[in-house]
């Protein structure tokens, strides 16, 4: 393998041994910005307190396209014996964002090597991908107004669909997801008296089951809409009291933005109309909103042509993916071509504790956002 290569792969395994969290990757940020500044982009552009991106001018006026990676981690510890596992107690990088970072970096060096004749091109580090907070930090931030650009284009691994494989979407490409904190406060009484108390268990049975009605209300959606129950708690644990406080939390997903308002007002009412027969006072806050990505469709096909002519396995999804991606922030705004890139099969899933980025697809990948570059700006 030739030393570009080597390099690349060095790389990504020193950020992958030093996993950081979402908003919190300083070290990793100065760590690309060491990477790229030595490529001489025309431009940096601090994006809120960790983001950055790059930008190399072409010759002359044109469009500007824009690509975009991840800075974050997971708080999961990493679960493997590769000799770069994560030396970071509790942190990982197991969804890849090691990877996505060093195709960046492996593509300033390419458009470095060789100027674009028109537009400008921007490289664009995201933090906090995994919460749902860095693209709203970085859409927020006063100094990406300039930055703007006729297209945007990222790309995610996807384990257990062939190395290599391009995976293409028209459309919505990923599902919409939000958390939602349910809070339901009554009055606590002893354990002997029950009927003194306010209880909010019956509230959360019958909360919990008429959710499964929502979620089985197939006509009212047009698309795959649901709720997961993650995490139920209620009282302390104390055998002589019966409890005063609960909570529910839920995941919301949908592959519409359209179903997931309607999801929201079917469950907001739900919870209005229990706590109020149960005598309870609610409240409920949401969390990790992410929206549907929008592909745009000539984003889509002229990713599927410099596939094919990078001699790159090429699918269409029929259905979008399950999981949110804050990307969609990005879509919302400017035309967007998101895709995946097969991990391999038989591979660990994305945020699994034993996950590792596989290395063999760094060049495919520059190379594809390199072909997507040279067509739109030569
Ligand atoms: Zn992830
Ligand atoms: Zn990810």
């Amino acid at each position: 393998m030739s030393d570009r290569y080597d390099a690349l792969k060095a790389f990504r395994q020193e950020l992958h041994r030093h996993p950081e969290l979402s908003g919190r990757e300083y070290r990793t940020m100065e760590k690309i910005m060491e990477k790229v500044m030595a490529y001489g982009p025309d431009r940096v552009v601090k994006l809120g307190e960790t983001g950055i991106a790059f930008v190399f001018l072409g010759k002359e006026e044109g469009p500007t396209i824009m690509f975009r990676a991840e800075l974050d981690a997971l708080p999961i510890a990493e679960e493997s014996m590769l000799p770069y596992r994560s030396v970071e107690e509790g942190k990982g990088h197991l969804c890849g964002h090691d990877g996505h970072m060093t195709i960046l970096v492996g593509l300033a060096e390419r458009i470095a090597s060789q100027k674009a004749q028109k537009g400008r091109v921007i490289l664009l580090f995201q933090p906090a991908e995994e919460t749902g907070q860095g693209a709203v930090e970085v859409l927020h931030s006063p100094a990406f107004d300039e930055l703007r650009a006729d297209y945007i284009f990222a790309l995610h691994n996807v384990p257990d669909f062939p190395l290599g494989q391009v995976i293409l979407r028209k459309g919505h490409f990923s599902a919409a997801s939000r958390g939602l904190t349910v809070k339901l406060k009554g009055k606590t009484a002893h354990a002997a008296h029950p009927e003194q108390a306010l209880s909010p268990v019956n509230a959360i049975a019958r909360i919990i089951n008429e959710l499964e009605r929502i979620n089985q209300n197939n006509t009212s959606f047009e698309t795959l809409s649901f709720a997961t129950v993650i995490h139920v708690q209620a009282g302390e644990i104390a055998f002589g009291t019966t409890p005063g406080y609960g909570e529910i939390r839920l995941t919301l997903r949908s592959f519409s933005d359209r179903d997931m308002d309607f999801l929201v007002r079917a469950i907001e009412g739900l919870l209005q109309q229990v706590a109020m027969e149960e005598k309870l006072l609610l409240d409920f806050t949401y969390s990790e909103i992410f929206p549907t990505i929008q592909n745009d469709d000539a984003a889509v096909e002229l990713i599927e042509e410099v596939a094919i002519e990078n001699k790159m396995a090429t699918r269409y999804q029929k259905e979008p993916f399950r999981w949110s991606e804050d990307f969609g922030y990005f879509s919302q705004i400017m035309p967007a071509g998101f895709f995946g890139l097969g991990a391999g099969h038989g591979y660990p899933a994305l945020h699994h504790p034993d996950y590792d980025f596989p290395d063999e697809i760094l060049l495919p990948a520059i190379d594809l956002f390199y072909s997507i570059y040279q067509k739109l700006l030569n």
